[in-house]
């Protein structure tokens, strides 16, 4: 059987390495909805080229610039725009798998519709799940959705654990070790971080990404909300996890056994894997990657990470343990942050410093609904910026 894909995010580094994995397989994959921001032009040639039933743009304004554009192709898409067409398209009856794709939180609810509906749920989005934390995965419980993880990281975990994880200690295992290259940064003078420039973050040594999350990798925080995330995924606690740092990004993560056995999963650098090992779960599909070479392999190496290089690090792994409106304080005020760092309007050093003073002053109650989370995140956003005020003054 066909399975009907809406990919929310299409003209991201996610979304076009996942229709590059579909076009590929198309005897398997047919594309339902396609979503994007603002890239109208980009998302008019996917629409050409994939012909989905519904695209999804952030306006009304860039809807009729699509439709414009698609009348040129002769090309029958039918163009919506706002939130609730993402959550239409992701929760239609005639879709069969979601991939969230969305960067940050505006993916939060989104990913839901697709949750709530029951769907196959591609999980690249990890800040949808930092933010719903367990409210999101009693959701997937309670509808009967299948959550898998794009994440690099996460897909090689959950490859590594048994088929039948219910339990990580009653599967015999003893750790999770959460690997990550270090970033840009690793071994750059801590004393010129204050200079470092958007384009400098955003050149990662092994992986293509998005803007957002290459500046997370450059502060870490990227690995810190990966060990927030990996907690709910495997139900973990803080303390079943280690971060290694390993800056060759060959071994993708580890799982450590009672009995002294480590599993690890390898591959190239491409997402392409691991998108593709979900599309197909829990059969397997090429996905274009080249295999590992392993003769040209010069050196695979291992170390603790810094976490006084990487401040970002150490506050999202206080944040898992303190109550549960913290990682999603700690998400907000990151997205405010890194989105100034980009605009040139922070300093890197100054990412942490205002994450931390937020934290430091967040007045903390349990989120009890997802509007409850959707609310802290936006009190969260306020603070960010009035905190970014004092910081600069
Ligand atoms: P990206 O910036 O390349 O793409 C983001 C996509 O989201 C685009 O299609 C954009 O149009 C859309 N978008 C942005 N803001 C939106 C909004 N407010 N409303 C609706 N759509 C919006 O990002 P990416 O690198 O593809 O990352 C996407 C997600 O996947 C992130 O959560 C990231 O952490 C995660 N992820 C990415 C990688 C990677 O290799 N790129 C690896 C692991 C996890
Ligand atoms: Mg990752």
């Amino acid at each position: 059987m066909m399975q009907k894909i809406t990919i929310l995010g299409a003209t991201g580094s996610i979304g076009q390495s996942t229709l590059s994995v579909i076009e590929q397989n198309s005897e398997r994959y047919s594309v339902f909805a396609l979503t994007a921001n603002k890239s109208v032009k980009l998302l008019s040639e996917q629409c050409r080229q994939f012909k989905p039933k519904y695209a999804v743009v952030g306006s009304e304004l860039l809807a009729s610039d699509l439709r414009e554009l698609l009348s040129l192709y002769d090309c029958s898409t039918e163009v919506l725009f706002g939130r609730q067409a993402l959550c239409d398209v992701a929760g239609h009856s005639d879709v069969d798998t979601v991939m969230a794709a969305i960067v940050g939180a505006a993916g939060l609810l989104p990913t839901l519709s697709g949750v709530e509906a029951g769907k196959r749920i591609l999980l690249a989005n990890k800040e949808a799940l930092v933010m719903g934390g367990r409210l999101f995965m009693d959701k997937v419980a309670e509808h009967g959705a299948l959550l898998l993880p794009i994440d690099s990281e996460h897909n090689a975990i959950f490859q590594c654990l048994p088929s039948s994880c219910a339990n990580l200690n009653e599967s015999g295992v003893s750790k999770i070790l959460l690997t990550g290259s270090g970033g840009p940064f690793r071994t750059r003078d801590v004393d010129t971080f204050d200079l470092v420039t958007p384009d400098e973050a955003c050149a990662h040594p092994n992986w293509s990404m998005g803007r957002k999350i290459s500046v997370d990798s450059a502060t870490m925080m990227n690995k810190g909300l990966e060990f927030i995330e990996a907690c709910w995924l495997f139900d973990a606690k803080c303390e079943d996890i280690e971060v290694v740092v390993h800056p060759q990004s060959v071994v993708h993560s580890m799982v450590q056994y009672r009995d002294g056995s480590v599993l690890a999963q390898m591959g190239n650098p491409d997402m392409r894997t691991p998108i593709a090992h979900c599309l197909a779960f829990p059969e397997r599909i090429n996905s274009g990657v080249k295999s590992l070479d392993f003769s040209s392999l010069s050196e695979l190496s291992f170390e603790s990470p810094d976490f006084e290089r990487f401040p970002c690090l150490s506050l999202a792994m206080e944040a898992s343990t303190m109550g549960e409106d913290f990682p999603i304080v700690l998400n907000a005020v990151n997205e405010i942050a890194v989105d100034l760092f980009i605009h040139k309007q922070l300093k890197f050093t100054q990412i942490a410093a205002v994450i931390g003073s937020v934290m430091e002053s967040w007045d903390s109650s349990e989120p009890e609904s997802i509007a409850a989370v959707i609310d802290a995140d936006h009190r969260a956003r306020i603070k960010a910026n009035e905190a970014v005020k004092s910081i600069q003054s």
